[in-house]
Protein backbone atom coordinates (compact mmCIF):
# COMPACT_ATOMS: atom_id res chain seq x y z
CA UNK A 1 0.00 0.00 0.00
CA UNK A 2 1.36 3.52 -0.99
CA UNK A 3 1.07 5.74 1.90
CA UNK A 4 3.07 9.38 0.52
CA UNK A 5 1.45 12.57 1.08
CA UNK A 6 -1.31 12.53 -2.09
CA UNK A 7 -2.85 9.19 0.12
CA UNK A 8 -7.05 10.15 0.07
CA UNK A 9 -7.05 9.52 3.57
CA UNK A 10 -9.97 10.67 5.45
CA UNK A 11 -8.79 10.46 8.89
CA UNK A 12 -11.62 12.64 10.77
CA UNK A 13 -15.43 12.12 11.05
CA UNK A 14 -18.69 11.76 12.82
CA UNK A 15 -21.15 8.86 13.70
CA UNK A 16 -24.21 8.59 15.51
CA UNK A 17 -22.05 7.39 18.09
CA UNK A 18 -21.36 11.11 18.84
CA UNK A 19 -22.84 13.94 17.00
CA UNK A 20 -22.81 12.72 13.08
CA UNK A 21 -26.03 11.90 11.60
CA UNK A 22 -24.39 8.92 9.44
CA UNK A 23 -24.18 5.16 11.20
CA UNK A 24 -20.76 3.87 11.37
CA UNK A 25 -21.72 1.69 8.41
CA UNK A 26 -23.34 4.01 6.42
CA UNK A 27 -20.07 6.20 7.15
CA UNK A 28 -17.86 3.10 5.48
CA UNK A 29 -19.99 3.01 2.92
CA UNK A 30 -19.66 6.67 1.93
CA UNK A 31 -15.96 6.88 2.57
CA UNK A 32 -15.45 3.88 0.23
CA UNK A 33 -17.56 5.43 -2.87
CA UNK A 34 -15.91 8.90 -2.24
CA UNK A 35 -13.23 6.77 -2.86
CA UNK A 36 -11.07 7.05 0.06
CA UNK A 37 -8.57 4.91 0.34
CA UNK A 38 -7.80 4.74 4.19
CA UNK A 39 -10.40 6.05 7.06
CA UNK A 40 -11.00 6.60 10.48
CA UNK A 41 -14.01 6.95 12.34
CA UNK A 42 -13.00 9.80 15.10
CA UNK A 43 -15.83 9.90 17.86
CA UNK A 44 -16.01 12.90 20.12
CA UNK A 45 -14.83 11.20 23.27
CA UNK A 46 -15.79 7.74 22.36
CA UNK A 47 -15.09 4.44 21.34
CA UNK A 48 -18.30 2.70 21.10
CA UNK A 49 -18.36 2.72 17.05
CA UNK A 50 -14.88 1.45 16.12
CA UNK A 51 -15.43 -2.51 16.06
CA UNK A 52 -18.66 -1.63 13.55
CA UNK A 53 -16.41 1.02 11.66
CA UNK A 54 -13.54 -1.83 11.62
CA UNK A 55 -15.94 -4.73 10.34
CA UNK A 56 -17.63 -2.67 8.24
CA UNK A 57 -14.56 -0.90 6.97
CA UNK A 58 -12.90 -4.79 6.16
CA UNK A 59 -15.98 -6.00 4.39
CA UNK A 60 -15.83 -3.31 1.86
CA UNK A 61 -11.96 -3.61 1.73
CA UNK A 62 -11.25 -0.27 2.99
CA UNK A 63 -8.09 0.06 5.25
CA UNK A 64 -8.92 1.06 8.77
CA UNK A 65 -7.10 3.02 11.87
CA UNK A 66 -8.96 3.36 14.76
CA UNK A 67 -9.92 7.10 15.92
CA UNK A 68 -11.52 9.57 17.89
CA UNK A 69 -11.29 12.84 18.97
CA UNK A 70 -10.90 13.94 22.70
CA UNK A 71 -12.42 17.11 24.06
CA UNK A 72 -9.45 18.95 26.62
CA UNK A 73 -9.43 22.16 28.21
CA UNK A 74 -6.26 23.81 27.78
CA UNK A 75 -5.23 27.26 29.03
CA UNK A 76 -8.79 27.33 30.21
CA UNK A 77 -10.35 26.94 26.51
CA UNK A 78 -11.41 24.05 24.31
CA UNK A 79 -8.81 22.31 22.32
CA UNK A 80 -9.57 18.53 20.20
CA UNK A 81 -6.71 16.01 20.01
CA UNK A 82 -7.11 13.53 17.45
CA UNK A 83 -6.18 9.85 18.30
CA UNK A 84 -5.34 7.40 15.74
CA UNK A 85 -4.30 3.95 15.39
CA UNK A 86 -4.53 3.20 19.11
CA UNK A 87 -5.38 -0.63 20.33
CA UNK A 88 -9.72 0.31 21.12
CA UNK A 89 -9.56 -2.57 23.53
CA UNK A 90 -7.30 -0.90 25.72
CA UNK A 91 -8.33 -0.41 29.27
CA UNK A 92 -6.66 2.64 30.41
CA UNK A 93 -7.58 5.22 27.03
CA UNK A 94 -11.24 3.30 27.62
CA UNK A 95 -11.27 4.82 31.22
CA UNK A 96 -10.16 8.09 30.63
CA UNK A 97 -12.86 8.50 27.85
CA UNK A 98 -15.41 7.71 30.02
CA UNK A 99 -14.71 9.83 32.40
CA UNK A 100 -14.04 12.97 29.68
CA UNK A 101 -17.88 11.95 28.70
CA UNK A 102 -18.93 12.16 32.48
CA UNK A 103 -20.00 15.57 33.01
CA UNK A 104 -22.06 16.10 29.64
CA UNK A 105 -25.17 15.03 31.05
CA UNK A 106 -25.21 17.95 34.35
CA UNK A 107 -23.47 20.38 31.97
CA UNK A 108 -27.07 19.35 29.06
CA UNK A 109 -29.28 19.94 32.08
CA UNK A 110 -27.55 23.21 32.62
CA UNK A 111 -27.14 24.50 28.74
CA UNK A 112 -31.05 23.80 29.03
CA UNK A 113 -31.55 25.57 31.89
CA UNK A 114 -29.90 29.13 30.18
CA UNK A 115 -31.98 28.64 27.20
CA UNK A 116 -35.03 28.40 29.33
CA UNK A 117 -34.41 31.63 30.73
CA UNK A 118 -33.57 33.02 27.45
CA UNK A 119 -37.39 31.67 26.27
CA UNK A 120 -36.47 28.51 24.76
CA UNK A 121 -38.39 25.37 26.74
CA UNK A 122 -37.97 21.66 26.58
CA UNK A 123 -34.58 22.02 25.06
CA UNK A 124 -33.16 19.22 27.23
CA UNK A 125 -35.81 16.40 26.31
CA UNK A 126 -35.57 18.33 22.39
CA UNK A 127 -32.02 17.61 22.02
CA UNK A 128 -32.73 14.48 23.49
CA UNK A 129 -34.26 13.42 20.44
CA UNK A 130 -31.36 14.02 18.10
CA UNK A 131 -28.79 11.74 20.37
CA UNK A 132 -27.65 8.26 19.30
CA UNK A 133 -25.36 8.50 22.08
CA UNK A 134 -27.06 8.81 26.09
CA UNK A 135 -23.32 9.42 27.04
CA UNK A 136 -22.87 11.95 24.43
CA UNK A 137 -25.09 14.47 24.47
CA UNK A 138 -23.41 17.83 22.80
CA UNK A 139 -23.63 21.00 21.62
CA UNK A 140 -24.40 19.93 17.60
CA UNK A 141 -28.03 18.03 19.34
CA UNK A 142 -29.09 20.95 20.71
CA UNK A 143 -28.56 23.22 18.05
CA UNK A 144 -30.29 20.58 15.61
CA UNK A 145 -33.53 21.12 17.97
CA UNK A 146 -33.52 24.68 17.87
CA UNK A 147 -33.29 24.58 14.14
CA UNK A 148 -36.18 21.84 13.83
CA UNK A 149 -38.02 24.21 16.53
CA UNK A 150 -37.85 26.86 14.41
CA UNK A 151 -35.92 29.14 16.60
CA UNK A 152 -33.17 29.66 14.39
CA UNK A 153 -32.97 28.97 10.31
CA UNK A 154 -29.45 27.31 10.61
CA UNK A 155 -27.24 25.50 12.80
CA UNK A 156 -24.42 28.09 12.38
CA UNK A 157 -26.43 30.78 13.53
CA UNK A 158 -27.79 28.55 16.99
CA UNK A 159 -23.93 28.77 18.21
CA UNK A 160 -23.80 32.17 17.32
CA UNK A 161 -26.55 33.39 19.15
CA UNK A 162 -27.27 30.42 22.12
CA UNK A 163 -23.93 28.38 21.97
CA UNK A 164 -21.10 29.68 22.27
CA UNK A 165 -19.15 31.99 25.10
CA UNK A 166 -21.39 34.69 26.47
CA UNK A 167 -24.44 33.22 25.03
CA UNK A 168 -27.25 32.01 26.56
CA UNK A 169 -26.81 28.04 26.16
CA UNK A 170 -23.25 28.12 26.85
CA UNK A 171 -21.93 26.54 29.87
CA UNK A 172 -18.07 26.14 30.84
CA UNK A 173 -16.62 23.09 31.13
CA UNK A 174 -14.04 21.14 32.28
CA UNK A 175 -12.70 18.54 29.92
CA UNK A 176 -9.44 16.49 30.04
CA UNK A 177 -5.62 17.46 30.46
CA UNK A 178 -4.07 17.60 27.45
CA UNK A 179 -1.55 15.55 29.44
CA UNK A 180 -3.60 12.59 30.13
CA UNK A 181 -5.20 12.56 26.23
CA UNK A 182 -2.18 12.30 24.74
CA UNK A 183 -0.65 10.01 27.11
CA UNK A 184 -3.86 7.70 26.80
CA UNK A 185 -3.70 7.32 22.88
CA UNK A 186 0.07 7.26 23.34
CA UNK A 187 0.37 4.52 25.40
CA UNK A 188 -2.48 2.41 23.51
CA UNK A 189 0.13 2.17 20.80
CA UNK A 190 -1.57 5.32 18.48
CA UNK A 191 -0.53 8.41 17.60
CA UNK A 192 -2.11 11.97 19.07
CA UNK A 193 -3.04 14.53 16.31
CA UNK A 194 -3.49 18.50 17.14
CA UNK A 195 -7.34 19.06 15.27
CA UNK A 196 -8.06 21.97 13.72
CA UNK A 197 -5.42 24.27 15.02
CA UNK A 198 -6.75 27.17 13.23
CA UNK A 199 -10.16 27.05 14.83
CA UNK A 200 -9.42 28.12 17.85
CA UNK A 201 -8.32 31.37 17.75
CA UNK A 202 -5.05 31.21 19.25
CA UNK A 203 -1.98 33.85 19.23
CA UNK A 204 0.89 33.06 17.52
CA UNK A 205 2.31 32.57 21.17
CA UNK A 206 -0.82 30.45 22.68
CA UNK A 207 -0.31 28.40 19.34
CA UNK A 208 3.51 28.08 20.40
CA UNK A 209 2.26 26.90 23.92
CA UNK A 210 0.17 24.62 23.19
CA UNK A 211 2.64 23.10 20.66
CA UNK A 212 5.08 22.30 22.70
CA UNK A 213 3.14 21.28 25.75
CA UNK A 214 1.67 18.32 23.36
CA UNK A 215 5.08 17.53 22.07
CA UNK A 216 6.59 17.16 25.41
CA UNK A 217 3.72 15.26 26.46
CA UNK A 218 4.52 12.90 23.28
CA UNK A 219 2.31 14.17 21.07
CA UNK A 220 3.01 13.79 17.15
CA UNK A 221 0.78 15.12 14.55
CA UNK A 222 -0.81 17.98 13.75
CA UNK A 223 -3.79 18.16 11.36
CA UNK A 224 -3.24 20.59 7.82
CA UNK A 225 -5.87 19.51 5.68
CA UNK A 226 -9.17 19.48 7.46
CA UNK A 227 -12.86 20.77 7.01
CA UNK A 228 -11.93 23.56 9.20
CA UNK A 229 -9.26 24.85 7.39
CA UNK A 230 -9.06 27.79 4.79
CA UNK A 231 -7.15 26.85 1.89
CA UNK A 232 -4.63 29.78 3.15
CA UNK A 233 -3.99 27.78 6.70
CA UNK A 234 -3.56 24.49 4.40
CA UNK A 235 -0.62 26.46 3.45
CA UNK A 236 0.06 27.72 7.02
CA UNK A 237 -0.35 24.78 8.84
CA UNK A 238 1.98 22.45 6.59
CA UNK A 239 4.39 25.07 7.33
CA UNK A 240 3.89 24.45 11.18
CA UNK A 241 4.56 20.96 10.41
CA UNK A 242 7.77 21.12 9.21
CA UNK A 243 8.71 23.72 11.58
CA UNK A 244 7.98 21.46 14.56
CA UNK A 245 8.52 18.63 12.70
CA UNK A 246 5.15 17.18 13.28
CA UNK A 247 3.69 14.47 11.36
CA UNK A 248 0.81 16.21 9.31
CA UNK A 249 -2.59 14.48 9.18
CA UNK A 250 -5.56 15.36 7.17
CA UNK A 251 -9.76 14.86 7.87
CA UNK A 252 -12.86 16.54 6.27
CA UNK A 253 -14.15 16.36 10.03
CA UNK A 254 -17.82 15.63 7.85
CA UNK A 255 -21.02 15.16 10.31
CA UNK A 256 -23.90 14.96 8.09
CA UNK A 257 -25.03 14.93 4.36
CA UNK A 258 -27.35 17.67 5.47
CA UNK A 259 -25.15 19.73 7.79
CA UNK A 260 -21.26 19.46 6.60
CA UNK A 261 -19.88 21.54 3.65
CA UNK A 262 -17.14 19.09 2.93
CA UNK A 263 -18.32 15.75 1.90
CA UNK A 264 -15.56 12.09 2.87
CA UNK A 265 -12.38 12.52 1.08
CA UNK A 266 -13.18 15.70 -0.76
CA UNK A 267 -10.28 17.69 0.36
CA UNK A 268 -7.17 18.19 -1.56
CA UNK A 269 -4.27 16.02 -0.76
CA UNK A 270 -1.57 16.98 1.31
CA UNK A 271 1.73 19.07 0.06
CA UNK A 272 3.84 16.72 -1.03
CA UNK A 273 7.24 16.95 1.29
CA UNK A 274 5.29 16.47 4.74
CA UNK A 275 5.35 13.69 6.40
CA UNK A 276 1.74 12.16 6.73
CA UNK A 277 0.70 10.48 9.94
CA UNK A 278 0.04 7.13 7.95
CA UNK A 279 3.47 6.51 7.07
CA UNK A 280 4.31 6.37 11.08
CA UNK A 281 1.37 4.05 12.01
CA UNK A 282 1.47 1.39 8.78
CA UNK A 283 1.17 -1.34 11.24
CA UNK A 284 -1.49 0.28 12.84
CA UNK A 285 -3.68 0.00 9.63
CA UNK A 286 -6.83 -3.08 9.85
CA UNK A 287 -6.67 -4.10 6.14
CA UNK A 288 -9.85 -6.54 5.00
P1 LIG B 1 -19.51 19.91 22.49
O1 LIG B 1 -18.47 18.82 22.43
O2 LIG B 1 -20.81 19.46 23.08
O3 LIG B 1 -19.00 21.18 23.10
O4 LIG B 1 -19.89 20.25 20.97
C1 LIG B 1 -18.88 20.60 20.06
C2 LIG B 1 -19.35 20.33 18.64
O5 LIG B 1 -20.20 21.36 18.22
C3 LIG B 1 -18.21 20.33 17.65
O6 LIG B 1 -17.62 19.06 17.57
C4 LIG B 1 -18.91 20.67 16.36
O7 LIG B 1 -19.49 19.51 15.80
C5 LIG B 1 -20.01 21.59 16.80
N1 LIG B 1 -19.69 23.02 16.66
C6 LIG B 1 -18.91 23.78 17.45
N2 LIG B 1 -18.90 25.06 17.03
C7 LIG B 1 -19.70 25.12 15.95
C8 LIG B 1 -20.13 26.17 15.07
N3 LIG B 1 -19.72 27.43 15.24
N4 LIG B 1 -20.97 25.85 14.06
C9 LIG B 1 -21.40 24.58 13.90
N5 LIG B 1 -21.04 23.55 14.69
C10 LIG B 1 -20.21 23.81 15.70
MN1 LIG C 1 -18.70 17.51 16.40
MN1 LIG D 1 -13.22 19.19 16.67
MN1 LIG E 1 -14.52 16.58 14.75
Amino acid sequence: MNLDATLNADLHCHSVVSDGTLTPEALAARARAAGVRLWALTDHDEIAGQQRALDAARALGLPYLTGTEISVTFAGRVVHIVGLGFDHEAAELAEGLRATRGGRGARAREMAAGLAAAGIPGAYEGALNYVGNPDLISRTHFARFLVDAGHCHDIPEVFRRFLTEGRPGFVPHRWAALRDAVGWVTRAGGIAVIAHPGRYGFTPTEEYALITEFMAHGGRGIEVVTGSHTPAEFVQYADTAREFGLLASRGSDFHSPDESRIDLGALPPLAAGLTPVWAELAHRIHHA
